[in-house]
This record gives C-alpha cells, sequence and structure tokens, in this order.
C-alpha cells in the first residue's frame, strides 16, 4: 500500500494509475477508523482498479469553538487498517498542502446547508464542498463512497457532483452501528459512560418513530414531540434539532408521506452527536 504525503504525490499517483487505463475510488475521511469507515472502504474496493482512502481533518469544516483541535487521530493504526482492508493507497495531505497562504476560493451550495445541521453549522458544508472538490481534482476517482450517517453530507455531494458536472459515480454506505444500536462515529470516543449510555437515546428514538409511523401516525409535529420528549428523558442530553424532512431537498414535511428523512442532532454533554434514518410509511 502507497502512503503519499502530499498533493503533488498524489496527483502523480492517479495519473500513472488513470495512464493504465484503471478506475480509481475515493473514500474520504477524517480518520480514527472505525468498523463504519472501513465498511465504506468494503464496499468502495469492487467497484474501482485502485482505491485511495484520503485522511484529513479539514479546518474549513469546523466552526471556531468546535472540535479541531480535540479531534482524535491515530494514523499508524489507520494506516494498519486500511491495508488489512484492501486500500491501495492513503492520502495524508498536511494542512499547509490542502490550503496554501493566500487560499481564497471556497465552493458553496444554495439551498442544501440552509437544513439540518447547516443551520447549527454555518460555515460547515462550505468547507466541506471545498475540500471534496480539492480532493476530487487531485485524487481523480472514477467513483466515491460516503456514509448515509452524514446525510446531508452525502446530499451536499450529491448535489455538487451534479452542479459541477463530474463524471464521478457517488455511492452510499449504510450506517454502521455498535451492537447496542449507537451509530459508530469517531466522537463517541468523547463520551464518558455516563454519556454513552444516553447516546443510545438517538437510536432508540429512530426505532420509536419508526414504531409509531408504522402503527399509523402521520403527523409530523405529534411525532417530533415524542422524538424530543424521549431523548431528553436522558441524562445530559440536549436536542440541537429532530426533524421530519423530504429525503432529496431536506425540506421540511408535516406529514409522513412516502419516504421521509428524520435527522437527530443532539448533544450528549460536550458531545454533538448526529443519527438519522428513512421511514418509509408504506412498507
Ligand atoms: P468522517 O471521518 O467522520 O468524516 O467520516 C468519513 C466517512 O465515513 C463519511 O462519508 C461518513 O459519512 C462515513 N461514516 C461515518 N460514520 C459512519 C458509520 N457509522 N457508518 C457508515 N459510514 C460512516
Amino acid at each position: 500500500m502507497e502512503i503519499l504525503r502530499s498533493k503533488k504525490e498524489m496527483q502523480a499517483w492517479s495519473e500513472g494509475v488513470l495512464a493504465q487505463g484503471l478506475t480509481i475510488g475515493l473514500v474520504p475521511t477524517m480518520g480514527y477508523f472505525h468498523q463504519g469507515h472501513l465498511s465504506l472502504m468494503e464496499k468502495g474496493r469492487p467497484l474501482c482498479n485502485r482505491l485511495v482512502v484520503s485522511i484529513f481533518v479539514n479546518p474549513t469544516q469546523f466552526g471556531e469553538n468546535e472540535d479541531l483541535d480535540a479531534y482524535p487521530i491515530d494514523i499508524e493504526r489507520d494506516i494498519e487498517l486500511a491495508g488489512k482492508t484492501g486500500v491501495d493507497a492513503v492520502f495524508l495531505p498536511t494542512r499547509d498542502d490542502m490550503y496554501a497562504p493566500g487560499f481564497q476560493t471556497y465552493v458553496e451550495l444554495t439551498d442544501l446547508p440552509n437544513h439540518l445541521c447547516g443551520k447549527f453549522r454555518p460555515i460547515h458544508f462550505k468547507g466541506v464542498a471545498t475540500v471534496v472538490t480539492k480532493l476530487f481534482n487531485i485524487v481523480k476517482p472514477q467513483v466515491a463512497v460516503f456514509g448515509q450517517k452524514d446525510y446531508q453530507q452525502l446530499q451536499v455531494i450529491r448535489r455538487l457532483t451534479r452542479d459541477l458536472d463530474w463524471n464521478i459515480r457517488i455511492e452510499a454506505g449504510e450506517i454502521f452501528r455498535e451492537p447496542d444500536g449507537l451509530a459508530m462515529s469517531s466522537r463517541n470516543t468523547y463520551l464518558s459512560e455516563e454519556e454513552r449510555s444516553s447516546a443510545l437515546s438517538l437510536s432508540k428514538a429512530l426505532e420509536r418513530a419508526r414504531q409509531a409511523v408504522a402503527e399509523g401516525t402521520r403527523d409530523v409535529t405529534t411525532l417530533e414531540q415524542d422524538v424530543i420528549r424521549f431523548i431528553s428523558s436522558f441524562a445530559h442530553t440536549t436536542v440541537e434539532y429532530a426533524e421530519f424532512c423530504h429525503p432529496q431537498t431536506l425540506e421540511n414535511v408535516s406529514t409522513v408521506e412516502g419516504k421521509t428523512l428524520l435527522a437527530l442532532a443532539v448533544r450528549v454533554g460536550n458531545t454533538r452527536l448526529i443519527d438519522n434514518t428513512v421511514i418509509d410509511p408504506d412498507n
């Protein structure tokens, strides 16, 4: 497995692969791998000839009071896990290489970031769209894999790819969960033991709402109130949002008709967790 530590090395490697008529797959990450990350690599592996994983804690997607400086890192372990998962190259650019002095060009979407996480993290999706654009330009993939765990991010990337006319197939990986239901996240490592058990309120709330819809409840105000009340009954939780939305536009809906996204963001102690599910009332 190749370890590429600069844009220049990465570009040269990709150009070499493409010159041989082979295809490249990319799994962008911020590292500190868990099984969710590895499942995206496994999904990407058969879809391309050469699989690249990037590890870059992207400063432009973190707000001022967010956890950029605390974000967990273990590059050696990540490299080992990527190797075992059949990755061909790990791209590890530095911040200075990605954002050289004088950097001033950003990519911004007009509508999708006005919903869900974007309302609470105003610069987040501008940072995501910018770094993904740069990664696509550097790595030159024909396929890229993103997790549905970051549902809004996935929609942003699908839209970005269409809007900028890239011929890149965007594949979505399902949310990988701990045996008790907690969605895997590098940020779960911040949780104390007590917070860890309160963090279960997210996946339990999704299941509860799914059940309520299956039993015939369609009114979103009723469903949302129940979700918020349920999560708030757990210690250390503060609900940032619990919203039912159209699964592509992310516009709020007032009744559950057809496939509907239920997306949650909850603070458990100081840790911000997200989770989501798409509920189909007809199934
Ligand atoms: P991150 O390193 O948190 O930026 O995540 C990198 C990629 O892994 C993103 O596409 C995430 O959506 C995806 N991801 C994160 N957590 C999970 C999970 N539990 N299951 C599946 N994919 C995930």
